[in-house]
């Protein structure tokens, strides 16, 4: 099953999984206290504004399936390249609210200087998230460096704020009810990055022997039909996977000497729900310090501009 939609539940269950997530991960790391802290309120905004989405109204989009199915085939994602109206006067606010939680969180004045760019017009919203709706890191770059504001920061939390349109979107699209074409595209579907934004996953899941990517950005849930470099494709010997830790098996890094990327891997009992992913994200940075200490990095994001 390439394509496996994960649905977000209610925000109550939501949080109790967090929270037993996050108690699990202090029990092993009391050193992340911050950082889960800082989390706790991201993903609190996030997790209200998905809330909203999800008993509101679904976007509508003129993407007929037959042409998505056609992009799929030849290896582009869904949303790739397509003008997406974008609910500007929701997403506004809790993105301010994210830059207040960064700025008490620890990235002080650097995540101010964003919130009072906005709120003096020297950014606009709809631009911003817009640009980084379409994967277009550079553009979100220029914007910071012209600004004087850090790029890095800048691109997190536009990601953050528009996270949970894209999540919507892409279920509204691969809605698993959807036409046959689209479906089967779908289930065709058998590449490293995400068929519905193009990004990479954050990691992978082990869910019920299922190596499941994640998309870091929008959450989508696929499965590739070999075991291979997500990358590149390699399946010799230059691609390994390994746990870091002796006792710990259900914590792996796949390391691939051939493009020298790397990809995370842990198993759960479940997939999960969005957007929860940035749990089995930050439960696993010490495999990112194994990997990045051997010389391993992730890819920059692919760009689909010029249209296979
Ligand atoms: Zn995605
Ligand atoms: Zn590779």
């Amino acid at each position: 099953m390439p394509y496996t939609p994960v649905l977000s539940g209610n925000a109550g269950d939501l949080f109790d999984t967090a929270e037993r997530r996050w108690h699990t991960v202090l029990e092993a790391r009391p050193d992340l206290s911050p950082a889960i802290a800082l989390q706790r309120r991201l993903l609190t905004i996030v997790a209200d504004l998905g809330q909203a989405f999800e008993h509101g109204r679904l976007p509508r989009l003129s993407l007929p399936p037959k042409y998505l199915a056609a992009k799929l085939s030849r290896g582009v994602p869904a949303l790739a390249g397509e003008p997406i109206p974008l609910p500007v006067p929701v997403l506004q606010p809790p993105f301010l609210r994210l830059c207040e939680a960064l700025a008490e969180g620890g990235a002080g004045e650097m995540a101010t200087r964003i919130q009072e760019a906005v709120q003096k017009g020297e950014i606009g919203v709809g631009s911003l998230l817009g640009a980084c709706l379409a994967r277009n890191q550079a553009a979100v770059r220029h914007v910071a460096s012209h600004l004087g504001l850090a790029p890095d920061l800048l691109w997190l939390v536009a990601e953050l704020a528009v996270g949970p349109f894209v999540h919507i979107l892409q279920r509204a699209l691969f809605d698993p009810a959807i036409h046959e074409v689209l479906h089967s595209a779908l289930q065709g579907w058998n590449r490293g990055y995400c068929p519905a934004c193009g990004s990479w996953p954050a990691l992978a899941e082990v869910a019920g022997g299922h190596r499941t990517l994640r998309c870091a950005f929008c959450a989508s849930a696929w499965e590739m039909t070999m075991y291979a470099c997500i990358y590149c494709a390699e399946s010799g010997e230059r691609f390994v996977t390994a746990a870091p830790t002796e006792e710990r098996k259900d914590r792996r890094v796949e390391v691939c000497s051939a493009c020298g990327g790397y990809l995370k891997t842990i198993d759960l009992p479940d997939l999960s729900p969005f957007p929860l992913l940035s749990i089995s994200d930050i439960e696993t940075t010490d495999l990112d310090v194994a990997a990045m200490e051997h010389g391993y990095v992730r890819p920059p994001l692919k760009d689909f501009s010029v249209k296979a």
